[in-house]
C-alpha cells in the first residue's frame, strides 16, 4: 500500500505558483470572506492565508458577524467584484442558515470565482471538461492532480463516488467521466452501497461521516481516496477506516495531509488562472 501525500505534492505546487506570481506585473489578490464564528472556517481561511503568502498571492480576509444580513454579505461581495486591485474572491462555506448559499455563490463575479462555484463556471465545466471553463472545483482537481502524480490509470477503471454535492461528488464525477472511467455516484438512498463500492477500482469517499468506508467494502488494490472531514474532538477523520482498509487498497488518501492540502493548493492554482 503507498500513501497518497496530499502534503508533499500540494508543497510543489506552492512553488510552481510561486515561480509564476514571481514573473506577474501585480500578483494577484485573493479576497477571503467569513461569515461568522466557525471554528473549523477560520482555521481554514487563517491556512489560506499562509499558503497564499508562500505562493506569492496576497490574500484579504473580511469577518463578518454571523448575524450580517444577506442584503449587506451581498454588498460586500459587490464592492469586492467592482475592486479592481481584487482578482478573486472566496466565501468560505458553510454560511449561516438565515442566508441563501446559492443566491450568494451566484452574487460572485464569475471571473473571480476561485472556488468554481458559479453556475456559469461550474456548468461549463460540466458541460466540456476543465480547459473550457478558466477555473475547475478545487478539490476534485486536487485529487486528479495526486492520481495523475502517482500515474494511476483512469480510463477503463470503474470508479465510485460517494456523494453528490456540487463541490466535491459531482464535479469529481465528471473529472472521471471525461478521463474514460466508468463512473457510479453513490448517495444516501443508495441501496447496498458495499456490493457497488466492492467493484470500484478508484473509490472516493466524500460524505462527512467517519468510518463510513470499512475494509469489507473495498476490492483487495483499490485506490481509495477519502475526502471526508470529521471532527473527532481534537482529532479530524476522514469517512474511510484508514487502519483496516490501508490494508486491502493500493494506494490511500490519509486524512489529515491527503485530500486537505491539495485543495487548497488548487484553490490557489484557480486565483493564479483567474489572475492572468
Ligand atoms: P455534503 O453534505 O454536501 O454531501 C454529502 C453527500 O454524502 C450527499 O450527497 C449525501 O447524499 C451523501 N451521503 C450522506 N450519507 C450517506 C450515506 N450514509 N451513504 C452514502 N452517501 C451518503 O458534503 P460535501 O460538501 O460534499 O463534503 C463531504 C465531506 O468532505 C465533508 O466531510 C466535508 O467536510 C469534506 N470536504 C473536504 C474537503 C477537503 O479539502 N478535504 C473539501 C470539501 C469537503
Amino acid at each position: 500500500m503507498k500513501i497518497l501525500d496530499g502534503n508533499k505534492l500540494s508543497e510543489k505546487y506552492i512553488k510552481i505558483i510561486r515561480q509564476k506570481t514571481a514573473k506577474m506585473k501585480r500578483r494577484p489578490v485573493l479576497a477571503m470572506v467569513l461569515v461568522g464564528d466557525d471554528p473549523a472556517s477560520k482555521i481554514y481561511v487563517r491556512r489560506k492565508g499562509v499558503l497564499c503568502e508562500q505562493a506569492g498571492i496576497d490574500s484579504k480576509t473580511i469577518i463578518l458577524p454571523e448575524n450580517t444580513s444577506q442584503k449587506k454579505l451581498l454588498g460586500a461581495i459587490d464592492k469586492l467584484n467592482k475592486d479592481k486591485n481584487i482578482t478573486a474572491i472566496m466565501v468560505q462555506l458553510p454560511l449561516p442558515s438565515h442566508i441563501d448559499k446559492k443566491k450568494i455563490i451566484e452574487s460572485v463575479d464569475p471571473k473571480k470565482d476561485a472556488d468554481c462555484l458559479h453556475p456559469e463556471n461550474l456548468g461549463k465545466f460540466i458541460q466540456e471538461g476543465e480547459g473550457y471553463s478558466i477555473v475547475a472545483p478545487a478539490t476534485p482537481l486536487g485529487i486528479i492532480k495526486m492520481l495523475e502524480e502517482c500515474k494511476i490509470p483512469i480510463a477503463g477503471k470503474k470508479a465510485v463516488v460517494i456523494g453528490r454535492s456540487n463541490i466535491v461528488g459531482k464535479p469529481m464525477a465528471q473529472f472521471l467521466l471525461s478521463r474514460d472511467a466508468t463512473v457510479t455516484v453513490c448517495h444516501r438512498l443508495t441501496k447496498n452501497l458495499a456490493k457497488i463500492t466492492r467493484e470500484a477500482d478508484i473509490l472516493v469517499a466524500a460524505v462527512g461521516k467517519k468510518n463510513l468506508v470499512k475494509a469489507p467494502m473495498i476490492k483487495k488494490g483499490a485506490v481509495v481516496i477519502d475526502v471526508g472531514m470529521n471532527r473527532d474532538g481534537k482529532k479530524l477523520l476522514g469517512d474511510v477506516d484508514f487502519e483496516n482498509v490501508s490494508k486491502k487498497a493500493s494506494y490511500i488518501t490519509p486524512v489529515p495531509g491527503g485530500v486537505g492540502p491539495m485543495t487548497i493548493a488548487m484553490l490557489l492554482w484557480n486565483t493564479l488562472e483567474l489572475a492572468k
